[in-house]
């Protein structure tokens, strides 16, 4: 009898070590399937440029999080001819939600794709409205530009880092 007690309660030592192996496990399961949703309501082809809009901001120091944000990301044809992307919020618009012209996205470059991403995320993420400044040579100063102004975009290797830096400026103000 007595040792009958004695083997049930080591069983029972055992039972509860497993159990917390099992939950720590079940833990660590749950991390790793939410970790690639943060973004799910954002087309896939714009998850690679969301993602680097966080980045770009990481590494100038600003904590951008665009999943808690909840800004939705589609790509679709947009009816306006020459509209390669907006930004719509408001009243009846909760979340924000980033469009890109299907078309445009089809022929452009990484480049431009970025560009116009950055350009939305800018409206709809950072709140910023359109500047349309040029320097003296026609450039404009920002790629939050209207695109129906005077300025000529200027974006490429050698000036991405300058036009970022503008994107975010008012972040560093804060
Ligand atoms: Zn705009």
């Amino acid at each position: 009898m007595n040792s009958n007690k004695m083997c049930r309660s080591r069983n029972g030592i055992i039972f509860l070590f497993i159990t917390l192996f099992f939950l720590s496990c079940s833990d660590d399961d749950v991390e790793e399937v939410m970790e690639p949703v943060t973004l799910a309501n954002v087309d896939e082809e714009l998850v690679p440029y969301f993602e680097r809009f966080q980045e770009e901001a990481a590494a100038r120091g600003i904590s951008v999080d665009l999943a808690t944000a909840e800004i939705e990301g589609v790509i679709e044809e947009i009816d306006e001819q020459h509209v390669a992307g907006q930004c719509s919020y408001g009243r009846f618009r909760n979340p924000r939600l980033v469009t890109i012209d299907a078309s445009f996205w089809r022929r452009s470059s990484d480049r431009f794709k970025e560009f116009i991403v950055f350009h939305e995320l800018g409206h709809c993420y950072l709140n910023r409205g359109h500047l349309e400044s040029a320097f003296s040579n026609g450039v404009c100063v920002s790629i939050m530009r209207s695109g129906v102004g005077d300025c000529f975009d200027n974006y490429h290797v050698n000036t991405r880092a300058y036009y970022i830096n503008e994107l975010f400026e008012q972040e560093f103000a804060r």
